[in-house]
């Protein structure tokens, strides 16, 4: 067997290098698996840009990924080699405070795990047992590998409880987050879907996927047109997508009196967003958080997938290879293209 392998390493921002590593060896509980397909996400473009809070580099780059088996640690009895898995990028501990809470998304003791753009990479011991999912032979490798995307959201549309008949406006539409989203809402009865984005490429995959309407951000003023949609009132739930300050605040402002707004898109460290008190207080507005999935929420995103529940071809754009990588999350960040997917073996 091959003793190297090729790796899209990241070493900062705007910096990534296909470099020549050693195959890692599965220790106790882990395993090796050979990636077939992984996507670019939206976490990889903020980190391309910015950097990551949590995770210095330099580290292969890539989190989500369908491959097979191909070396199994000591210990490990439900996997075996040559089976097809995908795998959440992070697993909870099971035990400390929030664990025990039903809130494992908070777990003090959250396991990542990185480098899917790479031919090979290793799975940590408490994501095998805890979201490792065999990928029957009719899924794709590269649709499994929509799994961690797929689980944040199955987290936020647990949280924000849409009735039937509700209108959802979504700021930042057209990148994958919404493009899911839009799926899972209407599943729960959704009335209107407002979608509003500044990808007109993108934009129309949500409109393939149900989005109701669209609103081009560039064109048209997003909040004046939500209202103009809801007889003045504002949409029932807002959900922004997009992770900046002005569209954080904008949120508030297109929700109606006793509505609710889930803020997805995360901001950095320190970011203060004005909203006025008055209108959130008097106005019963909810403003709602969220981050990651629990494991539960991954075994229900993965059976999504699986049951064909979520469709999620519309959001893979094209396949690159392994050298490609930066390219691909360049035109991700254009707004040319949802995701891509990179093939180690081209
Ligand atoms: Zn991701
Ligand atoms: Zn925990």
């Amino acid at each position: 067997m091959r003793k190297e392998m090729r790796a899209a390493v990241y070493l900062g921002p705007e910096q990534i290098e296909l470099q020549s590593l050693p195959i890692p060896e599965p220790k106790e509980g882990e395993l090796l698996v050979k990636v077939r397909a992984a996507t670019t996400c939206g976490t990889d473009v903020k980190t391309y840009r910015r950097g990551h809070p949590k995770f210095p580099p330099p580290f292969v780059f890539g989190h989500e990924f369908g491959g097979d088996v191909v070396k199994v640690g000591k210990g490990v009895t439900q996997f075996y080699e040559g089976m097809r898995v995908t795998a959440n990028v992070f697993a909870e501990c099971g035990e400390c405070y929030y664990c025990q809470r039903g809130q494992g998304n908070l777990c003090e003791n959250l396991v990542y795990n990185f480098g899917a753009f790479a031919e090979c990479m290793i799975i940590p011991a408490s994501i095998v047992r805890k979201t490792t999912f065999e990928i029957p032979a009719h899924i794709p490798y590269a649709h499994a590998a929509l799994l961690e995307p797929l689980v944040t959201v199955v987290h936020g549309w647990h949280k924000v409880a849409v009735q039937p008949g509700e209108t959802v406006a979504i700021l930042g539409a057209g990148g994958p987050i919404s493009l899911i989203f839009i799926q899972l809402l209407l599943r729960s009865g959704a009335g209107q879907v407002i979608a509003i984005g500044h990808s007109p490429a993108r934009l129309s995959v949500a409109k393939e996927l149900g989005a109701t309407h669209l609103v081009n951000a560039k064109e048209q003023d997003a909040l004046t047109t939500v209202r103009e949609l809801t007889h003045g009132f504002g949409a029932d739930l807002v959900i922004e997508c997009a992770g900046t300050k002005s569209t954080w605040e904008t949120s508030v402002e297109a929700v109606r009196r006793g509505g609710r707004v889930l803020w997805f898109g995360g901001l950095p460290s320190g970011t203060k967003v004005a909203v006025d008190a008055a209108r959130v207080h008097y106005g019963e507005i909810d403003l709602l958080n969220m981050h990651g999935g629990t494991a539960a929420e991954a075994r229900e995103a993965f059976d999504l997938i699986v049951s064909g529940s979520v469709n999620v071809a519309p959001l893979l754009s094209g396949e690159v290879s392994l050298d490609q990588v930066e390219q691909a999350l360049k035109r991700m960040m254009a707004g040319e293209v949802v995701k891509m997917v990179v093939n180690p073996d081209l």
